[in-house]
């Protein structure tokens, strides 16, 4: 899978960072998302589905790759 991330819609929440700490990272003084992986281990799907359900501004997407 491979994560993308709407900077138009991302503000900066943090939600992400706290349901998916290996995969988001949100700087202290950053107004958006740093995305540490791109391409995550289907193990981290969980995490990853939580923090796309819980983003307050749903900024965060996944596609699929074959
Ligand atoms: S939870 Fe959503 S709005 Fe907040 S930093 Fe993450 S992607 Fe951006």
């Amino acid at each position: 899978m491979q994560i993308k991330i709407d900077r138009d819609l991302c503000q900066g929440h943090g939600v992400c960072e706290s349901e998916a700490p290996a995969v988001f990272s949100v700087p202290p003084k950053s107004a958006t998302v740093t995305v540490l992986n791109e391409n995550p281990d289907e193990s981290l799907r969980p995490q990853i589905m939580a923090a796309v359900k819980y983003c307050p501004t749903h900024a965060i997407s996944i596609s699929e790759e074959e």
